[in-house]
């Protein structure tokens, strides 16, 4: 640009200065025509005396004076006299008859005296051209050299000093520094510009500023649960990675805690997936205020949760904090005004003891965690390498329960219910059996659980009830009289939208009456009691069938359910019996238990009947029916059928109960 100034500012000046030289040289020749024709006139006239008066030293000295004009090179006078010589006046240097020459006649009075030739300088007008040339060079450079000067200095401060301005606010643009606007006072382009770049600076700061908002937001999206903002997979993954590089380094020690919540899938069966989003929730920010603020919460999937603990070297220190999950996560949830409560179970690895890799760590916790599942939920258990070989163990066993229910390996065993005060036979609970072809008799506290895991539980409970109907056919055909026949039905079974049609079928295909079959079921199902589980009540009692409520005192025991549900039976769990009549607890328990059954109009069962005291004390307090050791075990339906012509029912006490419901 500056050579583009340069050519601009000096191409002008030479162009001009070329064209003024050109006219110079025409003027400079003019005047120079006239001072030689002014020399010439005026030496001719003051030859006029001298030639007149014929003075010859007169004469040289008016040629002497001629010479003393620097132009003049050579001066000749010529008399008009006769017999006298031109004087000739040449300077050293000078060729005579070269260069330019005037001439003119001198006379006086019309009479011609003589005549007078000057010779000029011929270099003269070049060399007065050359000096004017240099003086107007000088003043050319000088213009040149001011106005260049000029011009820097303007266009430093107009031109260079704001675009270094601008290029240093385009940087701190391009680099998204976040910079204090310029300053641009002037009212020309350049200043505008920096005062829309100003502008500019602004909204991409505004725009890069909602950028990173959104791109955090993304982040948090990509890489936290939605519904509880936790860490999710993907995150923990990476944080634990990094944890254990650097407790590798440090030489700490880490724990992973792999939590299931027990019985989640239920809770979101019954009381709908909003109130199971709720629950998790809950529970995600319960186990965030349980740990410290450096340990990791996660949420791994649907219902599963890990937890990293940093510097976690000491086991007992692990358990405790797990035993505060375990806590926090049990204690009831208040939604839609109900209470609703979930356990947990907790697998636990420690790093570098049972694995130094992160997916190790996470594989051996979460064997771990099925290992405190299988040991009936609601406890952690800390990884022991034998875990290992029993999960092989459980997806063999899911295995050879396919496998039994295509080869028919199952077994119903029937267990008598009697009347407490006559003895009579009142009906039978069906139990079933497995005869593993290696195992032998495989008890039913083995398999339900793993049937319930791996979803064949429904096919097992559709056979339960198939068989059960078609021995209630068999029993009607030989006239045995077997009373109720009562079919456990798990929670997870309770629920399937197919439970109410296995039962219908089952019951027209072998003409089974209502009143010959009862449904068990466990606390757990009705404690969740929603609408779900009342619309499936409410089917099982249009199709006539009564229900007792299993395992009674062992869970969250509600009278609430009771009234709404509106069971023919409650059975007191076995637990409560055993240590009867002795423990003062229990008297106090079971007696409570008879009488609220009792004015609600529900009979009360008392299992695991095993002694005669037992008998005597549930007697006493009035209880209506007995199941035990102590009456019979559970047995093929041959035997029973010999028990029941033995003991014979009690038909009125029956159909009294049909009436009744
Ligand atoms: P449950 O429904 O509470 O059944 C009673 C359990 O107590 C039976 O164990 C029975 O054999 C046992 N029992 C009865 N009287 C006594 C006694 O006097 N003393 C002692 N120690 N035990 C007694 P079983 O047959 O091993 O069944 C265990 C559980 O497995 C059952 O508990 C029930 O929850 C479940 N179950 C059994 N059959 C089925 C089935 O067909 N479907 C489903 N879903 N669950 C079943
Ligand atoms: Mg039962
Ligand atoms: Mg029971």
């Amino acid at each position: 640009m500056l050579l583009a100034i340069a050519g601009a500012v000096l191409l002008p000046t030479f162009a001009g200065w070329h064209l003024e030289q050109r006219f110079t040289h025409d003027a400079q020749e003019q005047l120079l025509a006239q001072s030689r024709q002014a020399v010439l006139g005026m030496t001719a006239a003051a030859l006029v005396e001298p030639l007149w008066s014929i003075d010859p030293g007169a004469v040289a000295a008016v040629a002497r004076s001629a010479m003393a004009d620097p132009a003049v090179v050579a001066v000749r006078v010529t008399e008009r006299r006769p017999l006298t010589r031109p004087l000739q006046l040449a300077r050293p240097n000078h060729v005579p008859d070269l260069g330019p020459v005037l001439h003119a006649t001198v006379a006086r009075e019309g009479v011609p005296l003589g005549e007078l030739e000057l010779w000029f300088d011929p270099g003269q007008i070049d060399r007065a051209i050359a000096e004017r040339r240099r003086a107007t060079l000088l003043l050319a450079a000088l213009q040149v050299m001011m106005s260049g000067l000029v011009l820097m200095a303007v266009l430093h401060r107009r031109l260079l000093l704001p675009i270094e301005r601008l290029k240093r606010q385009a940087s701190a643009l391009a680099s998204r520094d976040t910079v204090e606007p310029m300053v641009w006072n002037r009212r020309d382009e350049l200043n505008e510009l920096g005062c829309h770049l100003n502008d500019v600076h602004a909204r991409v700061g505004d725009l890069f500023g909602q950028l990173e908002r959104k791109q955090a937001d993304l982040e948090k999206i990509a890489l936290h649960d939605g519904l509880t903002g936790l860490p999710n997979r993907t995150l923990f993954q990476a944080l634990l990675a990094a944890a254990v590089t650097s407790a590798r380094r440090d030489r700490r020690g880490l724990a992973l805690l792999f939590i299931d919540l027990d019985r989640f899938k239920s809770v979101n069966d019954t009381i709908g997936h909003a109130a199971g989003d709720t629950l998790l929730e809950t529970l995600s920010s319960r186990m965030r205020d349980t740990l410290r603020a450096a340990d990791v919460v996660c949420r791994y999937s649907g219902d599963e949760f890990v937890v990293l603990l940093h510097d976690a070297s000491a086991t007992d220190e692990v358990a405790a904090t797990a035993d505060r999950l375990l806590k926090a996560l049990e204690a009831p949830v208040l939604i839609q005004f109900r209470p609703v409560a979930v356990s947990a179970s907790i697998g636990i690895s420690l790093f570098p003891g049972d694995g130094i890799e992160p997916e190790a760590l996470i594989r051996h916790a979460d064997t771990a965690m099925y290992a405190a599942k299988g040991l009936g939920r609601a406890r952690c258990v800390f990884f022991r390498p034998e875990f290992n070989s029993r999960l092989q163990a459980t997806a063999q066993l899911e295995q050879e329960l396919k496998r039994a229910l295509a080869e028919g390996q199952f077994e119903l065993h029937y267990q008598p219910q009697v009347a407490c005060d006559s003895g009579q036979l009142l009906g039978c609970e069906a139990l079933i059996r497995w005869h593993h072809p290696d195992r032998g008799m495989v008890s039913p506290l083995q398999f339900i659980g793993a049937a319930e895991q791996c979803g064949l539980i429904n096919e097992l409970g559709a056979w339960t009830v198939r068989s059960a109907c078609a021995q209630i056919a068999a029993w009607k055909r030989d006239r045995v009289p077997f009373g109720t026949v009562a079919v456990n039905v798990s929670a997870l079974e309770f629920r399937h939208h197919r439970l109410v049609d296995t039962l219908t079928r089952a019951m027209a295909d072998f003409d089974v009456l209502p009143h010959e079959l009862e449904i068990e079921i466990t606390e757990s199902v009705l404690m969740t009691d929603t609408d779900t589980t009342q619309r499936i009540v409410e089917h099982l009692h249009g199709l006539g069938l009564r229900l007792a409520v299993d395992d009674f005192g062992t869970g969250y025991s509600s009278l609430a359910y009771l009234k709404r549900l509106r069971p023919s039976k409650v059975k007191i769990d076995r637990s409560f019996v055993r240590d009867l009549p002795g423990d003062e607890d229990d008297r106090v328990l079971v007696q409570a238990v008879v009488q609220l059954a009792a004015a609600m109009g529900i009979r009360v069962v008392a299992e695991g009947v095993e002694t005669e005291a037992q008998r005597g004390f549930l007697h006493t307090v009035g209880c209506d029916m007995l199941q035990g050791y102590l009456i019979s075990r559970p047995q093929p339906a041959a035997q029973f059928a010999l028990f029941a012509m033995q003991v014979g029912t009690a038909p009125d006490f029956a159909i009294t109960a049909v009436m009744e419901d």
